[in-house]
């Protein structure tokens, strides 16, 4: 089977629409959730339910079977993904699957920021697994930014300390048919590729961009990082992980999420989704 776990995630369950709108069965796909009922909708469509928590290694017996090809979707608790993802590689091994895609960091080794302790962990993980692999180094989804959309036109203000940084963001949606393309196709056992969108652009121009769109005046307001972790805390996003949000600026600052490689238009075969199709979406959706 297609194996995809954080199937109930935004990421994973457009992974499994990918392969359907590609012409894998139903049939042959294994959803890996830790939350049944979040995964009615997908037992509706025909994919196979496997039962796991990456948090008690003992209930990833049987997620995989030999052969399989595996999308694993790094988890999303930041802090405990080095335990999870090694209890998810291990499964894996000893299952016996032919291909584990893992959804890594954009720069890999040379992300020079915390978040991304734990993908360069994993990865070193995967290669000292002997596992048939793909590395799909992630950069930003375009939905970090238009999932704010709220608090941003309400303040006018788009605030971060990324100063003139650039972002190659793309949709969840071409990260995810690029994952789908990797389970289904031929070429990709030890490829890694560094996946982003086909353009980079700054914050100001986001900002410009929601305003022309919305008919509201929205700046971007560049901060300190100081600043941003108060109004970041103060929004109650949680003091560790606003810290986190910081530092990623500051790397976005340092030009760390604005390679366009290319790769991921290649891998769907297709531009990636422009940023105002992804900001249009969201206003839409208001
Ligand atoms: P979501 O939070 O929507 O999905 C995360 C998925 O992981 C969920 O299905 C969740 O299960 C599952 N999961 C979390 N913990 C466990 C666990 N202990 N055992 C089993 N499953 C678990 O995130 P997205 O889909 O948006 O993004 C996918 C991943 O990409 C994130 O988890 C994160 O690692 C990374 N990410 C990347 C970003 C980027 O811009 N490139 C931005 C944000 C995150 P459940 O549905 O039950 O909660």
């Amino acid at each position: 089977s297609i194996v995809v776990t954080g199937a109930t995630g935004h990421l994973g369950r457009l992974i499994i629409d990918a392969l359907l709108a590609g012409g894998t069965p139903a049939s042959g796909i294994a959803a890996v959730v830790r939350n049944k009922e979040k995964a009615a909708g997908l037992a509706e469509l025909g994919v196979e339910l496997r039962t796991a928590d990456y948090d008690q290694p003992e209930t990833l017996d049987g997620a995989f079977a030999a052969g399989d090809r595996v999308v694993l979707v790094s988890g999303s608790e930041v802090g405990k993904r080095v335990p999870q993802h090694t209890a998810v590689i291990e499964a894996a091994k000893a299952a016996g699957v032919a291909q584990l895609a893992y959804t890594s960091i954009l720069g890999g080794p040379e992300a020079d920021f915390d978040l991304a302790a734990e993908h360069q962990a994993t990865e070193r993980l995967i290669l000292d697994s002997g596992l048939p692999y793909t590395l799909l180094r992630n950069g930003w989804y375009t939905e970090n930014y238009t999932a704010n959309l709220g608090p941003v036109l309400e303040h006018g203000a788009v605030v971060a300390n990324a100063g003139e940084g650039r972002v190659a963001s793309a949709a969840r949606a071409d990260y995810a048919a690029a994952a789908a393309a990797v389970v289904t196709g031929e070429g990709h056992l030890g490829q890694v590729y560094e996946l982003s969108g086909d353009t980079a652009w700054s914050l100001a121009e986001y900002a410009a961009e929601v305003a022309r769109q919305s008919g509201r005046e929205v700046a971007y307001r560049n901060v300190s990082p100081e600043e941003h972790l108060a109004v970041l805390t103060g929004a109650g996003v949680p003091e560790p992980f606003a810290a986190i949000l910081v530092d990623v600026d500051q790397a976005i600052g340092r030009g760390r999420l604005a390679g366009t490689s290319g790769d991921l238009a290649r891998l769907i075969s297709r531009p990636t989704t422009p940023l105002t199709d992804t900001v249009a979406d969201a206003l839409r959706q208001r």
